[in-house]
């Protein structure tokens, strides 16, 4: 290197950086880097070179915090905490390694000047189309280019000629400063604080240990980092503390730099030498759900061993074999879809949304006095935002890698670590990681996995299901599906009726110990599954499936007729959907109307919202696929258990109490209104009748009503819109009268208004049993509903599962609710339910029932009035 550029270096300041020419070749600003990805500068402001040697040196001191496995590019990190992207030639990833050397290891610390990879000019020239590489800053929210010494000369630069001067954007952001602290201490660093002791910690440096000893010295001034043998790791990174494999007895030494060294030695050694004991045998992916419940517990009979108990999402009886879902693999894009800067923004949403999910187990475990359980779930926030794992997923996004990928590849190269350190408990580790990797991968919507090949008659079993699970099944080869958590009226639970698939949440862990490939037993209507059923257990089942599917078939044949009661009281028996496919289904199975039509799917599987074209066309193939029948289009209900990617909402405390259904409106108007705009131009006008989900008030109501009234008019529509309102808050139960004034019809959403009249978590699995809508404060609350209604002659219908439960029909009905909206396939049934009824029987006991004082004494008289089938 030559004298005036080494004393250049040595006159850096702590702000500003030289980088010196990596490459010997000619300079291209980057805008005319032939990839638009470069030359717009989405990985970060930078320059070209086109190189006239095969050889890459760094450009300054620095760490290689990334090294592509194709060997094409890597990541220095500078001692300030810049980031350079070094990358050779145009869609050279896709030379797969070929034609190039790395001559340094990922982690390895170089000097300006040191080699870094060669590579065959000629062969690489040939294959990639262009050679013109770049070198970039990626984290440019942090370090500005500030001189461009090698562009305003132009032409030739040769290795070692000043390039480009970064500085820092803030010489001490709490970025960088994090940043920073998060980089093991440098060779140079004399260490200002040091001791050596041997970890009394119960199974060594594991992550909750490691966890505490970051918090334990966090504020302070100081560096530190933890090193053992000849491995270091800041404590900053609770991964790389779990990567060193200091095991309980292990010789460790801690040392610091910085005003406050000594004090944070002093703090972390504290944690390390606490005997922590109990926390080993704890397993994160199970604590989640409740604990097992023998079934003599919920459905009152005899215990048996072979049996569990659960919490029936969707009836009906299944034999066949228990097929694990949990442990299937994630089937990622390698290649980000989006600009790396997109798939960056995806990830951080990922990331806080999970964060925010981990946040509440923590606080209710807390509540609940689970203080194991809460450590394990703290421990994984902490996880969630390890530097190096960030770091890492980081490097790979801006190598055009997806989120999803980028985030598997961070987390399985601590895995790797992890698995070579020798101390078993530590390897084991590994879990929380894996947890944390599924976690953010079903975030970023990976939770699909069509290709699974599933046996016939399987019985899918899994902590839970997401609706894009489901969404995806394969639904021939799928006999019924368990759920170790869950609740009756989550997503997951309504698309499995829809599928007619019967179901069964709030198993407890237990499920997971039922070996994948046993034959089991799945009466969901009853809330039971029997594992390794006898025989005869297997051929009593057969024949109650049997039985049942005679009685639905001949419900089938009279499905097409419409419904009234013994004494003739007209029901309407609708259909809830969400796709043309229901829409069909719900024909097929005589539905009258469609009673809901839940629009989020038409959100979900999307990477932007639909214009109020495509928003049209949909409503439009459905209105016609409906041969004449009205549908009620709800409006967009996102937030709580139901996620859009897309929209970019913050996080939020409690979903379910924030801004959902027609709330989102306050922040999104955009997306009502172009949903709105759709809805009204759909042909004939009389087929569709808006609903409107979590209204509060009639104010609220009659703003929206009167925004749909001005936008029809600008679409010319002279005619009246239908407006309904779904009644799911207990306010606009109680304010049924103001409401029913102002609507058309109202359309109870028992779903919700159970949850939020017993102040029960719909998708709480240990509630479960217990969130159920014949409470009678919710019947007392649909009962203020039809009387509020009844004042201004309004209609009203229930549109939550509670419509389809056959033991809530007799009441719903006898509550004065004229229209029940169902699941497709359960509509012949609900229909041969009402036509065996006598309305005024049901007006009498359904008044009786508000009397009584739980949910299962409302279950047990009207079972004994109207016994099933
Ligand atoms: C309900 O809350 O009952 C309802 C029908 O809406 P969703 O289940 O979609 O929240
Ligand atoms: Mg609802």
């Amino acid at each position: 290197m030559e004298l005036a550029q080494e004393s250049r270096l040595k006159s850096e300041t702590q702000d500003s950086i030289v980088l010196l020419a990596p490459m010997t070749g000619l300079v291209v600003p980057l805008a005319d880097v032939p990839d638009p990805v470069f030359a717009e500068g989405m990985l970060g402001d930078g320059i070209g070179i086109d190189p006239l040697e095969g050889k890459l040196v760094a450009p300054c001191e620095g760490v290689v915090t990334h090294l592509a496995r194709t060997g094409h590019a890597l990541t220095l990190q500078t001692t300030q905490g810049a980031e350079i992207l070094l990358h050779i030639g145009i869609d050279t990833v896709d030379l797969n390694g070929q034609g190039f050397a790395a001559k340094v290891a990922q982690g390895a610390r170089v000097k300006a000047g040191d080699i870094l990879i060669e590579f065959d000019q000629d062969f690489v020239a040939t294959k990639a189309p262009s050679l013109v590489s770049i070198v970039a800053v990626a984290n440019a929210d942090v370090f500005e280019i500030v001189e461009r010494p090698g562009e305003t000369r132009r032409g030739m630069i040769r290795i070692g000629e000043p390039l480009l001067v970064l500085r820092s954007k803030t010489a001490v952001s709490g970025a960088s400063k994090a940043h920073a602290q998060a980089q093991p201490l440098h060779a140079a660093d004399v260490p200002q604080a040091s001791r050596e002791i041997t970890l009394a910690v119960a199974g060594g440096l594991h992550a909750r240990p490691a966890a505490r000893a970051r918090e334990a010295a966090r504020g302070l001034d100081a560096r530190i980092e933890v090193c053992h043998g000849r491995r270091c790791a800041s404590i900053e990174s609770v991964v790389g503390l779990m990567g060193l494999g200091a095991g309980e007895g292990a010789a460790v030494e801690v040392r610091a730099v910085g005003a406050d060294a000594a004090a944070a030695v002093d703090a972390v050694v504290r944690e390390l030498l606490r005997e922590v004991h109990g926390e080993l045998e704890e397993t994160p992916a199970r604590v989640a759900s409740p604990a097992p419940r023998p079934a003599a517990v919920m459905a009152g009979v005899p215990a048996d061993p072979n049996t569990l108990a659960g919490v029936c999402a969707a009836p009906g009886i299944a034999v066949g074999t228990l097929t694990r879902w949990d442990d299937t693999q994630f089937d990622l894009p390698e290649a980000g879809s989006g600009t790396p800067a997109a798939e960056s923004r995806l990830l951080d949403r990922a990331l806080a949304t999970v964060d925010a999910q981990l946040n509440s187990t923590v606080r209710d475990a807390s509540q609940r006095g689970a203080v194991g359980e809460a450590g394990i779930f703290a421990v994984h926030r902490v996880l969630l935002e390890d530097p190096t794992l960030i770091d890492t997923a980081r490097d790979l996004i801006s190598l055009g890698k997806s989120a999803g990928f980028a985030w598997r590849e961070a987390i399985r190269a601590q895995i790797g670590v992890l698995a070579n350190v020798e101390d078993m408990l530590l390897a084991e580790r590994a879990a929380d990681l894996r947890d944390i990797e599924k976690r953010v991968l079903r975030e970023l919507g990976y939770g699909q996995q069509n290709a699974r090949a599933l046996p016939d008659d399987a019985v899918l079993a899994a902590t839970e299901f997401t609706p894009s699970d489901l969404s995806s099944l394969d639904r021939k080869r799928v006999a019924a599906l368990v759920m170790a958590g869950g609740g009756a009226t989550s997503h997951a639970a309504i698309i499995a009726r829809q599928l007619g698939i019967p179901a069964l949440v709030a198993v407890g862990d237990a499920l997971h110990a039922i070996p994948d490939g046993t034959q089991v037993v799945v009466d969901a209507s009853a809330g039971r599954i029997e594992y390794a059923p006898t025989a005869l257990d297997v051929e009593r089942a057969r024949l109650e499936r049997q039985r049942l599917a005679g009685v639905r078939e001949a419900n089938r044949r009279v499905s097409q007729e419409a419904a009234s009661t013994a004494d003739g009281r007209a029901i309407e028996v609708a259909a809830n959907i969400a796709t043309l496919d229901d829409a069909r289904t719900a024909i097929e199975n005589g539905a009258d109307a469609v009673g809901l039509l839940r629009t989020e799917l038409l959100f979900i599987h999307r990477e932007t919202a639909p214009s109020a074209r495509e928003h049209c066309a949909s409503y439009q193939a459905i209105v016609d696929a409906l041969q004449g029948r009205c549908a009620i289009i709800r409006t967009l209900d996102v937030g709580a258990d139901k996620e859009v990617p897309y929209l970019t909402l913050p996080p939020e405390a409690n979903p379910a109490l924030g801004l959902r259904g027609v709330r989102l409106a306050q922040v999104r108007p955009d997306l009502l209104d172009d949903q709105l705009r759709g809805l009204i131009e759909v042909e004939p006008h009389g087929s569709v009748r808006i609903l409107l989900p979590m209204v509060t008030d009639a104010n609220e109501l009659m703003r929206l009503r009167a925004h749909i009234d001005e936008l029809g008019r600008a679409a010319g529509r002279t005619d009246p819109i239908e407006v309904g309102v779904m009644i799911e808050v207990p306010s606009a139960a109680l304010l049924a009268d103001q409401l029913a004034r102002h609507a058309d019809f109202l359309s109870i959403g028992t779903n919700d208004l159970t949850q939020y009249t017993l102040a029960m978590d719909r998708c709480q699995p240990d509630l479960a049993a217990q969130a159920d809508g014949l409470h009678p404060a919710v019947l007392r609350l649909i009962e203020a509903t039809t009387r509020g209604a009844a004042k201004y002659g309004k209609w009203v219908g229930v549109c939550g599962a509670l419509a389809g439960d056959p033991l809530a029909v007799p009441l719903l009905v006898g509550l004065g609710v004229t229209e029940l909206s169902v699941d497709p396939v359960a509509v012949p049934g609900i229909k041969a339910r009402v036509r065996r009824l006598d309305y005024q029987l049901c007006r009498q006991r359904a008044l009786d029932a508000l009397e009584l004082d739980s949910a299962q004494a409302v279950r047990a008289a009207s079972r004994e009035i109207w016994p099933l089938d």
